[in-house]
């Protein structure tokens, strides 16, 4: 669903992606992993446009994002779930309108009571039942997280891109979004990448890691392939870190 191919990106001096090629194939959660500053955000803005390459391909669900009108790109962002590091709900706004916003945005004619069997459905999905007329101010940074995976749900997305799902998290909490990412794919049938910095959580979630290393992913594979076997030094060294 996902077909990058020789992807150039640089800022001034910087190279960051130095010739990028990677597939993100049908209903599998591929890993991304790398270091601070090695151009993981960068990728995913390039996905969804809103950086462009300097050069190479960009396909997403077949069409060359880069090449995209307006109008086109916005349909191709409908079928693309962000899920933010911070879960990015309004304050002010209680569960309910938090996840309203994107559908009455996006997709007209649906009546009251549909929108609100599909939040129940999605809030019941990520084990908030009940949470419904809560305020994010009431919610704990799990919880939150989980409405905002429930959110990005809402529009019923092909792909999903999670950045750094696990970030400040507890080790409980973290186990409990990563079965609420592998759940997400079985449930909701998505392709989705989860850039992330634990290697636990790239464990549990992930059926192939990629490590992004010097502008390019220098191993791609199931986690043993690329840590068990690893010959760079530096994917063996992100693993001993971590472990
Ligand atoms: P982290 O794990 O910390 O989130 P990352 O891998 O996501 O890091 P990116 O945000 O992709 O890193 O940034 C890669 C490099 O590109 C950084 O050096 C950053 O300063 C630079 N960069 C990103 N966006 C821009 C921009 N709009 N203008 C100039 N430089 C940028
Ligand atoms: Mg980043």
């Amino acid at each position: 669903v996902v077909e990058i191919r020789g992807l150039m990106k640089s800022f001034g001096d910087l190279d960051v992606l130095k010739g990028v090629d990677l597939d993100l194939y049908k209903g599998e959660n591929l890993v991304v992993l790398g270091k601070s500053g090695s151009g993981k955000s960068v990728l995913i803005k390039i996905m969804v446009g809103l950086l462009k390459q300097d050069s190479g391909s960009m396909k997403v669900l077949g069409q060359e994002v880069s090449t995209l009108r307006t109008k086109a790109l916005n349909e191709l962002r409908l079928k693309i779930g962000f899920s933010f590091q911070n879960s990015a709900l309004y304050d002010s706004m209680t569960v309910r309108e938090n996840m309203e916003f994107p559908l009455v945005r996006n997709v007209k004619n649906l009546t009251r009571g549909e929108i609100t069997r599909k939040i129940e459905e999605l809030l019941d999905s990520v084990g908030l039942p009940q949470s419904i007329n809560q305020m994010p101010s009431e919610l704990s940074g799990g919880q939150k997280k989980r409405i905002g995976v429930a959110r990005t749900l809402i529009l019923n997305p092909e792909i999903m891109l999670y950045d750094e799902p696990t970030a400040g998290l507890d080790p409980i909490t973290c186990m409990d979004i990563n079965n609420l990412i592998v759940q997400v794919r079985e449930q909701y049938n998505t392709s989705s990448i989860v850039i992330t910095h634990d290697l636990t959580c790239a464990k549990a979630t992930g059926d192939r890691m990629a490590v992004l290393l010097d502008g390019q992913f220098k191993a791609i594979g199931s986690f043993e392939e690329v840590f068990a076997h690893a010959e760079d030094e530096r994917v063996k060294s992100f693993y001993d870190y971590n472990f």
